[in-house]
């Protein structure tokens, strides 16, 4: 089946009951039983609800994985992720990566003996010597956040399988529609669905797909037993976007590449970080590993000062000051002072991302509207 007809008809049953062609709302916390333990199913909504199971067998459809398991949150999904491990279990991480997740590792896991190891997982070769005998877990953003460096799935699975380790990759950037990781030999794909997914800036959660039914009893153990389930008004939601995913892609794709170029060549503008410039380090494994680029993109000033950045950043009217991204309208962020601020200056520094950096999120309004916007801020 072709992505388009996928994601319109992914989980998609109409409801048995009344055939509504859209799975019903269902909000409730417990379900009638015939008889003690004979039911439908359902029993207690923590443990299962037919709104959130419908958004489940979607998620799972869409990156082509066998399950998924939708939760309140991205960050409650990366938490079961690495409620896997034990005491004394290593993670190699990106060291490029979303702030709430490394503030995740190493302000709340650290503390119960788990150990994160920092590299640039872009080199494989710095991937192999960050893997120790106690790594059980390989932890990748591909593009990362915010400077869309590309790392080889398909290289680092295999780093992974002779070790032993499960890999785990964040697709929130790429989505669905433009990657999926298990394909290329990941265990399972973190999501958080409040971006792409959902598509409209209303709803938070997250989502894990995998392909292990031995994984999937174990995460799916997690997720009742911890309790960071998603309400059913919201799996509605994501089940809605998903259905407009394609679509939505396509187009921010589009205003992506314009926006990326109209930016390289403006003379004020220092540099650009979009994985679909040719010259781009990480090109060739997006090209190879990803159906498209998409709408996300950094980028630095000549004036490489924070207060040029900030007054660039007052100055837009359709790109909102805002955190997230991979909503339908545009919006711009400053990463130091804003996403990123969870990661120590020098640690920031460090891994490349300056004090004026600007990341932008694309969104589908037209693009020349979006460039005009850009145009009258920075100058
Ligand atoms: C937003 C985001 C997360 C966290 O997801 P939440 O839904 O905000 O909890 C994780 N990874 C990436 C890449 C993100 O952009």
């Amino acid at each position: 089946m072709k992505i388009a007809t996928k994601f319109i008809h992914a989980g998609a049953t109409p409801d048995p009951s009344t055939g509504a062609i859209m799975t019903p709302i269902f909000q409730t916390s417990t379900y009638v039983q015939e008889a003690p333990g004979k039911n439908k199913g359902f029993e207690y909504a923590r443990s299962q609800n037919p709104t959130r199971k419908a958004l489940e067998e979607a998620l799972a459809e869409i990156e082509n994985g066998k399950f998924g398991l939708a939760f309140s949150s991205g960050v409650a999904a990366t938490d079961a992720v690495i409620k896997l491990l034990e005491p004394g279990d290593e993670v190699v991480a990106a060291s490029d990566m979303y702030g709430g997740t490394y503030r995740l590792f190493t302000k709340i896991f650290e503390k119960f003996g788990i150990k994160f190891v920092y590299t640039d997982t872009t080199d494989l070769s710095k991937v192999q010597a960050a893997v120790s005998s106690k790594t059980k877990l390989i932890w990748l953003e591909t593009p990362t956040n915010p400077l869309m460096n590309i790392t080889d799935i398909a290289g680092v699975s295999v780093i992974a399988k002779k070790a032993n380790a499960l890999l785990c990759v964040d697709n929130t950037f790429a989505s669905p529609y433009l990657q999926n990781p298990l394909d290329l030999g990941a265990d399972i794909v973190m999501h958080s669905s409040t971006k792409y997914l959902g598509g409209h800036s209303d709803v938070i959660q997250g989502a894990l797909i995998m392909n292990s039914a031995e994984l999937r009893e174990k995460l799916y153990f997690i997720q009742k037993s911890c309790g960071a389930v998603p309400g059913p008004m919201d799996c509605f939601l994501v089940l809605r976007g998903i259905k407009t995913l394609h679509l939505r892609m396509q187009q921010h794709c589009l205003n992506g590449e314009k926006i990326a170029q109209w930016l390289r060549s403006n003379p004020r503008v220092a540099k650009v970080y979009w994985p679909g410039f040719e010259d781009n380090a990480g090109y060739a494994i997006a090209k190879k590993q990803m159906r498209g680029f998409g709408g996300m993109i950094s980028f630095e000033l000549k004036n490489d000062s924070q207060e040029e950045a900030v007054r660039v950043l007052s100055s837009t009217h359709l790109f909102s000051l805002a955190e997230s991204l991979g909503g339908v309208e545009s919006l711009i962020n400053h990463p130091a002072s804003m996403t990123h601020a969870s990661i120590p200056r020098e640690e920031r520094i460090k891994n490349g991302l300056s004090d004026s950096l600007i990341r932008l999120s694309v969104g589908v309004e037209d693009a020349d509207d979006l460039i005009e916007d850009l145009k009258k801020a920075i100058g």
